[in-house]
């Protein structure tokens, strides 16, 4: 099909041992670790899951280096347990969820902070302080076949090789089936959508030159700098 203006190439994410993953949408859950919804300020007992989302050609690539974003002076760290949706749905039930999961990858949540409370304060949406460009940095992908599904194991960032965030998987809120079941009551889910299920305690500021580790135990890690 022809088009008025040139057609940009597919968001898409490697997968290891296989064929790239397209990236149709990327979904985010906020506040799915207790800690860091208390962090945050939130009470981690008395909300259900909320979304939001960050455009698919956010995406970065494992090891990338990504210059420090526009407009921000408190750019920060969320490492994260990415779902790969390899089967759509809608109204999947929890004990179904887990069927319609390609993969698994490690993921960063990089968000402006100032400007994600600057939004908060006035009850404006997080869009400009969440979903900008390059604003999430994700691993491989590593299938279901290849590592089951992680239910447990650490999830950590360090930077500059000091630690930051430590959290376990075991401690999500809503777990990865609950998440992806409440997600397809609002949404119909569809093949290449991202999931990034929440970060825990420990998220801080990073500045030009820092070098990002992340890892979820299990899956992989991921590598990341700011220019
Ligand atoms: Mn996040």
């Amino acid at each position: 099909m022809a088009f008025a203006i040139p057609l940009w190439s597919q968001p898409a994410v490697p997968v290891t041992g296989g064929d790239p993953f397209p990236v149709r949408r990327i979904y985010c859950v906020g506040r799915n670790y207790a800690a860091h919804a208390r962090e945050m300020g939130a009470d981690p007992d008395r909300e259900p899951p909320f979304f939001f989302m960050k455009p698919a050609d956010a995406i970065v690539a494992d090891g990338a280096t990504i210059p420090y974003p526009p407009k921000t002076a408190n750019l920060h760290h969320e490492i994260e347990l990415v779902v790969a949706i390899g089967t759509g749905g809608r109204d999947i039930p929890v004990d179904r969820a887990l069927e319609h999961v390609f993969g698994y990858a490690v993921g960063l949540d990089m968000t402006r902070r100032d400007l994600q409370n600057a939004a908060k304060k006035e009850g404006k949406p997080w869009d400009m302080g969440k979903g900008f460009d390059q604003s999430a940095p994700c691993s491989a992908i590593r299938t279901v076949a290849d590592i089951g599904h992680p239910a447990k194991g650490g999830v950590t960032l360090q930077v500059n090789g000091e630690p930051r965030q430590k959290g376990d998987l075991s401690d999500l809120i809503w777990s990865v089936a609950e998440t992806i079941s409440y997600l397809s009551g609002l949404v119909e889910l569809q093949p290449g959508d991202l999931i990034y299920t929440g970060t825990p305690e420990g998220v801080g500021a990073v500045v030009a030159g820092d070098v990002l580790t992340g890892a979820v135990e299990g899956v992989g890690t991921l590598t990341l700098t700011i220019a």
